[in-house]
């Protein structure tokens, strides 16, 4: 046994020589195929190991309402597109035309929109990467945005506010998504790592929810949840889910790694906070809530006051 350890811990140091900056899910980390899981992340880029590192746990009690967090504008969110769904070994991805941004939100500036990717869990179970008061949802969706005046994400991610992920959590339904039928088809074309097949007419809306379910969310500034872990990523993760059926949910599942091995458990575990503030929408609400909260502590100890 103890043999064996020495000869895991060997080949382990070994693989990590040979194969620089690779990297893999805790759930690819065997010791038959040492890969280098998260917590060895920083050797795929020094990056991972950032004090302001994504995904977050967001503890509710612990959001500062931020009235500034308004309503975005989702532009040529309805517009159909017809590009390509890749398996790229990590997940699933579909690379998106630039005309379609977003404005609002306390966004300096519009961003476009470039591609989305999802990660999520084994047939179903839990998944996403961003987790709300400790509960991680089956899966999370990230639309990928940069700022207008940058051409591609390389450059982007040199400006530390270059990038803006929106976040959509996932929850399981009774009833089958027909909205997502197009991406759902599409992946047993994909199911080994490299391959590509051009996805049916979509477009982003139809994947999200309606807008009016888009107002509440929380907004903080973090990294990419995949290396290089850059950390330039203005993050907003929406508290409304979509909703899957329990069997397209667990057809992500049918999708392998590069070895032939299930590609499930697509997520990186929640990184430490360091003092940064997690921001919450509707503070304009709450504060009138928190007003009538205080006018009534008043008057009870008002009330309660000997004479
Ligand atoms: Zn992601």
């Amino acid at each position: 046994m103890q043999q064996h350890l020495i000869q895991c811990i060997f080949l382990a140091s070994f693989m990590k020589i040979c194969t620089g900056s690779d990297w893999c899910y805790e759930s690819q980390h065997t010791c038959s195929s040492p890969c280098n899981g998260p917590e060895k992340w920083e050797h795929a880029n020094k990056d991972c190991a950032g004090r302001a590192q994504s995904p977050i746990n967001i503890v509710h009690r612990k959001t500062l309402p931020d009235e500034r967090l308004t309503a975005f504008q989702f532009k040529n969110y309805q517009n159909s597109f017809g590009g390509l769904i890749k398996n790229n070994g990590h997940s699933v991805q579909v690379t998106l035309p630039h005309d379609a941004f977003v404005i609002g939100g306390d966004l300096e500036m519009p961003y476009k929109a470039v591609q989305f990717h999802l990660h999520w869990g084994n047939k179903g179970g839990p998944g996403s990467e961003h987790t709300i008061d400790g509960e991680q949802y089956p899966m999370e969706l990230h639309i990928v945005h940069m700022k207008e005046k940058h051409s591609n994400l390389e450059d982007a991610l040199k400006d530390p506010s270059g990038v803006a992920v929106l976040g959509f959590f996932y929850e399981e339904s009774n009833r089958v998504n027909r909205k997502y039928d197009p991406i759902i088809n599409a992946l047993q074309s994909i199911r080994m790592t490299g391959t590509n097949t051009s996805l049916g007419t979509v477009s982003l809306e139809q994947l999200i929810p309606s807008q009016q379910n888009l107002t509440n969310y929380y907004r903080y500034r973090g990294s990419l949840t995949t290396p290089g872990c850059t950390e330039s990523v203005i993050w907003t993760v929406f508290e409304n889910p979509i909703p899957l059926s329990k069997e397209q949910l667990e057809v992500f599942s049918n999708l392998q790694f590069k070895d032939g091995k299930p590609m499930v458990a697509t997520f990186r575990p929640v990184q430490p906070l360091n003092g940064r503030m997690v921001y919450r929408s509707g503070g304009a609400v709450v504060l009138a809530s928190a007003t009538l909260l205080v006018a009534s502590i008043a008057m009870a100890m008002g009330l309660s006051q000997p004479n």
